[in-house]
């Protein structure tokens, strides 16, 4: 956690800043290691203190590792201690921060000016450290262990939400947390849907079944996503198929420090584009993961920050026909040194599910 402060620290010189405080669940996270719901982290360059309520203040002083706690209450808010420590410019997640809170810390604070942050955290939290990444992998893992036991699960006659259920049933047996997001399980015309959350549509034989889902484990997540057809393909399903894989391994391969997220993108969208699908590929070739399912580098047209080794991203270029339907492959990747690795294993061969 020591690191992270210190990167903490660098925004704090940086950007003139007196403190910063630290409300978002993720970012309070990342600094202070606090999975509780409610709790400031505040880093000044000489100190480390978590505020939080009566609730909280036993984990906070077993969980966040040098830190000072202070408790706060009705009668002493978190204004008033940070109006003790004379803090100047403080350093607030203006895109987190709710109106409310801001007008109450406007009206309250005596001498402290809040400076909005600029997702300089979000920033920090794109590259992972060695810890962070094993988190990610172990979710990743359990993910892929997932999708090899739902393939023997699926079969026509279930409703999406008996196979969502199951995928989350048997991610949680083997150590998640919990989902890193309603799982999508859309079948059929369903599938042309980008995010078709499972619904109690019957899946059928003839269908393509795309499955987008993920665990946390130890705060951190996965996410990957597979097309299968139960029995045999149609011709136009296997021509998607392959176009969307084509477009996902040769923007997968393409990954590596200093590529942007707009490059990868057009990558991908350039060979879907040339098959003449182009306006069918409507979403982002990816995003970063971490703490959060979505979180920075942006990996799509407007991604225009360089790569980085420790980044973690995904790749999931889609095709989605209206009324016919649609396929995704998702990839979890770490970008390394020399190019990048693929976290999640599954297999991305074309499945003939036996019905
Ligand atoms: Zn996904
Ligand atoms: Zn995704």
């Amino acid at each position: 956690m020591n690191e992270n402060i210190d990167k903490i620290r660098s925004v704090l010189k940086k950007r003139d800043l007196d403190g910063i405080l630290l409300y978002k669940p993720e970012n309070r996270r990342y600094a202070s290691g606090f999975t509780g719901s409610v709790g400031y982290a505040l880093i000044t360059e000489t100190d480390t203190i978590f505020i939080t309520d009566f609730r909280y203040t036993q984990q906070a002083a077993i969980q966040c590792d040098g830190f000072e706690i202070i408790e706060m209450s009705n009668t002493k808010t978190v204004t008033d201690i940070l109006d003790d420590l004379h803090l100047h410019q403080l350093g607030i997640e203006e895109d987190f921060m709710t109106y409310g809170q801001f007008m109450e810390f406007a009206g309250r604070l005596k001498d402290t000016y809040m400076v909005p942050l600029k997702g300089a955290i979000l920033k920090l939290r794109s590259v992972k450290m060695p810890d962070e990444i094993k988190n990610i992998e172990m979710a990743a893992h359990i993910a892929d262990k997932a999708f090899e036991h739902i393939l023997k699960f699926i079969k026509p006659g279930l409703t999406e939400s008996d196979i969502a259920l199951e995928l989350e049933f048997f991610m949680r047996r083997e150590g998640a947390s919990k989902l890193s997001f309603d799982s999508i399980v859309a079948s059929g015309e369903r599938s042309s849907l980008p995010h078709g959350v499972a619904s109690d549509k019957i899946v059928e034989a003839g269908d393509m079944v795309t499955l987008d889902f993920g665990c946390v484990y130890n705060g951190y997540c996965s996410d990957m996503t597979r097309t299968v057809v139960l029995g045999k393909a149609g011709n136009k399903q296997r021509e998607i198929y392959d176009i969307v894989l084509e477009a996902q391994v040769t923007s997968l391969k393409a990954v590596k420090p200093g590529m942007t997220g707009a490059e990868l993108d057009a990558i991908a969208r350039g060979i879907i584009g040339d098959r003449g699908y182009g306006q069918y590929f409507g979403h982002g070739l990816g995003h970063g993961v971490g703490l959060e399912v979505h979180e920075l580098p942006h990996v799509n047209a407007r991604g225009d920050v360089p790569m980085e080794p420790g980044m973690v991203i995904t790749i999931e270029p889609g095709i989605y026909i209206p009324d016919f339907g649609g396929v995704r492959i998702e990839d979890l990747v770490l970008v390394t040194d020399s190019g990048y690795e693929v976290l999640s294993k599954s297999t991305k061969e074309f499945l003939e599910l036996e019905v």
